[in-house]
Formats: structure tokens, sequence, C-alpha cells
């Protein structure tokens, strides 16, 4: 099946795509655009915005299938089906690039439907760009402002969603506390300023060492926490260690040319299905302190019958 897409470019601001006298015109009453500009004001989650913004152009233009997709929010979203026939839009609001919209059926676009869906457009331009700067607020509340990994709030949500999903599926979890050794003397010799650089080389590393579905997250001032999903004692074991290796061999470079090693102790803890948060993220700490105690840039783990060892 051959598909025809139909490409029209940047809508800039309120005004959409200019159209000759030629062209068809837009049919759609001004109530039925007012109904829908109401109606798409009363959510900020973008996934809702446009599946209501389908249904309430249903009965204006039939669609089967809309996707959207924004690089810069990392959105990327099909509500519906593709179909063979598209049309395509980039959007903007004053200036600033708000993503692509595509618009998907069977049948194909005829010019009347595309400059109905245009005029439709502009209601969902303001609220899609709403939904994502409320996106954007909504993940920075998430995240270590320094670092960039996730925060206390981030780590306690993501662990008991993997915890309960672990549980469910009988998979394994893992979970890392890592602590950088004498932290405070960097601090004290090379100022706070490179102590910050330091933190944010490690959380670097750190996730240079794990799965992209392996989140870390600053747990305290120079603590992290990494959840390992789907991962045993064995391979945490071993990720524990390739960051333990890793941060020892990282280099920093201050501004006046001091080069700077840190190491890190780890502690491991593996997830049992009785386990509460707070017991797991107890058992990493446990670990973590006998890592400290037995001199520092180590790996132990803290099983659940109490029983410890060093790697
Ligand atoms: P240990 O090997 O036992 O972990 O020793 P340590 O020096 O790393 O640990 P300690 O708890 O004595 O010191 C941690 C230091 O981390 C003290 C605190 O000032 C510093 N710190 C906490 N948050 C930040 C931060 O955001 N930036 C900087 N630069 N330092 C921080
Ligand atoms: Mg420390
Ligand atoms: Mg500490």
């Amino acid at each position: 099946m051959v598909t025809q897409v139909s490409n029209i470019s940047a809508l800039q601001d309120d005004k959409l795509t200019p159209f000759s006298e030629l062209a068809a015109k837009p049919q759609i009453k001004s109530d039925v655009l007012v109904r829908l500009a109401t109606f798409l004001q009363t959510t900020l989650d973008y996934k809702q915005l446009l599946t209501l913004f389908k249904r309430e152009i249903a009965s204006s233009v039939l669609v089967e299938g809309i996707e959207f997709s924004n690089a810069e929010h990392q959105v990327h979203y099909l509500d519906g089906q593709k179909g063979p026939h598209s049309c395509n839009y980039t959007l903007s609001a004053q200036g600033q690039g708000l993503g692509e919209i595509t618009f998907f059926r069977t049948t194909r676009f005829r010019e009347h439907e595309m400059a109905n869906l245009e005029a439709l457009m502009g209601t969902l331009i303001y609220p899609l760009r709403n939904a994502m700067r409320y996106r954007s607020a909504l993940n920075q509340a998430f995240k270590d402002p320094l670092t960039g990994a996730g925060n206390r709030i981030a780590l306690n949500e993501s662990l008991q969603r993997e915890m309960e999903l672990a549980k469910r599926h009988g998979h394994d979890l893992a979970i890392l506390m890592l602590d950088i050794d004498h932290f405070k003397t960097i601090n004290d010799r090379f100022g706070h300023l490179v102590g910050d650089e330091m933190l944010k080389a490690t959380v670097n590393t750190i996730t240079q060492c794990v799965r992209q579905t392996d989140i870390c997250f600053r747990y305290g001032g120079e603590e992290f926490v990494v959840i390992l999903n789907n991962c045993n004692i064995a391979n945490a074991r071993l990720i524990a260690e390739r960051i333990r290796m890793d941060v020892s061999e990282t280099v920093l470079q201050t501004q006046d040319d001091n080069f700077l090693q840190a190491t890190i102790s780890c502690g491991l803890s593996v997830y049992d299905a009785n386990d509460t948060l707070e017991n797991l993220i107890h058992r990493a700490d446990i670990a973590l302190y006998k890592a400290k105690n037995s001199g520092r840039n180590k790996v132990c783990v803290q099983e659940q019958t109490k029983k410890e060892e060093t790697v």
C-alpha cells in the first residue's frame, strides 16, 4: 500500500499555515473551537490532552491515530493506530519548537479536511506547550540539581515500584549504596566547588557503569543509591566492583591543574519478598558500614541471613 504523506511545516505562534486564495478554507464553527479550547484546558498531561483532542475533533475530521514527539522532552506517544495515510505538522509557539504531530488514517486526507485539522490545532498549541512545561517541572522536582541524579523522593518512588514488580514477577532486584571515601578531605583541601565537581564526576562514572534502566539516586551528601532491577547477587557484585574500579581510575582535573582521584565504598543488598523498602536500604547501609570499616574502596554484601562478606 502506498503511503501518502502531506507535509505542512511550522505552525507559527497562533498563525496557522497561510491559505492562498485557492487553498481550502477551514469549515469549523467558532462554538466548536471554543468548546475544544475549553476542554483542552482541563489537563496538563500530554497523553490525556492528545486523547481528548482526538476524541473532540472526531465530529469534524476522522483521525485514526495521532503520533506526537518532542525530542527535547524525550516524548514519543501514539494514540490510536497508524494508517497508510498521514499528514505531519511541525508545531511551535512563540518561536519555540514544540515537536511534531502526525495524523493517521486508512483513507486519504482531503484538502478541506487538512484545513479543518489546522484550524482545530490552533486550540492545541498552548495547552500542549503548558503540558510540556509541566512535564519538565515535574522531572526537575525528582532530580538532584547538582548532579542530575534522582533525589530521595524519586528513590522512594522508584524503589517501591521496583520492589512491587520484583515481587509480582519473581524478578531479582539488588541495590547498591555507595559513599565516596574521605570526601571531607577533598572539600577541606580543594574547596567545596571542587568537591561539587567530584560529586558530578562520580555520578557520571556510576551511570556509565550501569544499564539505562538502572537508575542512580543521590541519597545524601556524598552517598548514592543505584537500583539494579533484574539483577541477581552475582551480577550486582560485578557491577559494584566495576563502579568501584572505574571511580578509582577516574581523574578529575581542577581549574588550577590539580589532578584528583577518589575511591568509593559500596554496600550491596538483594531484595527478599518479605523486605520493606527500609529493610532493603538498611541492609545496604550495614554492608556499606562494613566496607568502610574494613579499609574502604571495597564492596561488601549484607544478606538477609545477616551473613556478611567481602568481595
Ligand atoms: P568516609 O570515608 O567515612 O565516608 O569519610 P567522608 O569524609 O567521605 O565522610 P564525612 O561524612 O565525614 O564527610 C562528608 C562530607 O561531604 C561533609 C560534607 O560537607 C560534604 N558534603 C555534603 N554535601 C556536599 C555537597 O553538595 N557538596 C560538597 N562539596 N560537599 C558536600
Ligand atoms: Mg564519605
Ligand atoms: Mg557519607
